[in-house]
């Protein structure tokens, strides 16, 4: 079965239960092993093409970390490589830090915006998700600074797993928003629905989506947006998979909806175009060769698994 390429596939353990001993992960930050990525403005250093014989992540080792006086301590805890026993980090600065830290223009090139990288599809599912990883922490960090109780300053705890208040000692802890994306067919299953919105690349056509609200099951969810994009009321609605997309911290969590309705009465403030497409029609656009150029998501994107199950058969 296709599966999308940012996935949760991880060479790592992520140990979660060991990162509050901190004793544990300063032996690991320490071991000679112990590797190190660099994330500047949330965009991964990677290796550049000649260098790319070991991975596309370049990795650090300490003694390079603080030779570019790039911040050790504040290392996000990614995981231990099994097979070697390393410690895997990810260390966060502002791109200006990273560039401008003693002898870095060679090694701090080229850094690149993880979501480009995920949709050039050059990178493989495993390293993909451990930036994906190393992203949504990083992002989450930078938006948790003072405490939404009090507004007091927050320290990092736990590897960079917590933030606990200084004032107030409430914690905090990473986020994930959850997001709905949907395969919605009709009641005889021959036609799905892909709408196409404005700030889509022309001619592309996708499934839709949105984010669960408080209070929301997964279910009610599909069925709200559905209603409230296109107009189509949603009956039955199965899980299908589910995607990390970290831009900034989401998970999409994709499901087919069976429609009981197909009248189309799109919001125009959410989406350009809502269409019914044939199965046979679909599977032009999957494969680029449809007469009026209409296509769907590249490999990356959840909504091109859901789509490729519809044209493989479902319901
Ligand atoms: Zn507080």
């Amino acid at each position: 079965m296709f599966k999308p390429t940012l996935g949760a596939t991880t060479l790592l353990d992520r140990q979660s239960l060991r990162r509050k001993d901190d004793a544990y992960i300063k032996q690991l930050m320490e071991a000679p092993g112990a590797q190190f990525l660099v994330l500047a403005d949330q965009k991964p250093v990677i290796r550049s093409n000649a260098e790319r014989t070991e991975g596309n992540i370049r990795w650090f080792a300490k003694a390079d970390i603080e030779r570019l006086g790039l911040p050790l301590e504040e290392g996000l805890f990614l995981g231990v490589d099994l097979a070697t026993g390393a410690g895997h980090f990810a260390i966060a600065v502002t791109e200006h830090r990273a560039r401008h830290a003693p002898g870095s223009l060679e090694l701090m090139r080229p850094i690149v915006d993880l979501r480009s990288l995920a949709m050039q599809g050059v990178l493989p599912p495993e390293e993909l998700s451990l930036l994906g990883q190393a992203k949504a922490l990083a992002a989450w960090h930078e938006k948790s600074r003072c405490c939404g109780h009090c507004g007091g300053t927050t320290l990092v705890k736990d590897a960079g797993w917590k933030r606990k208040c200084w004032a107030c000692g409430q914690e905090h802890f990473p986020r994930t928003d959850p997001v709905v994306i949907m395969l919605i067919v009709d009641r005889e299953g021959d036609r799905c629905l892909l709408g196409h919105e404005a700030r889509f690349m022309e001619k592309m056509y996708s499934t839709l989506a949105g984010f669960i609200e408080p209070g929301e099951d997964i279910e009610h969810a599909v069925r709200r947006e559905t209603k409230e994009e296109a107009g189509i009321v949603v009956g039955e609605v199965r899980f299908h998979s589910t995607q990390p997309w970290p831009f900034p911290h989401s998970l999409m969590i994709g499901c087919i909806g069976f429609a009981e309705t197909t009248e189309i009465d799109i919001d125009p403030e959410e989406i350009q175009e809502a269409r019914w497409f044939k199965r046979g029609d679909v599977k032009l656009m999957l494969e680029g060769r449809h007469p009026d150029g209409l296509w769907v998501p590249g490999q990356q994107a959840i909504a091109r698994s859901l789509i490729t199950s519809f044209v493989e058969g479902l319901p």
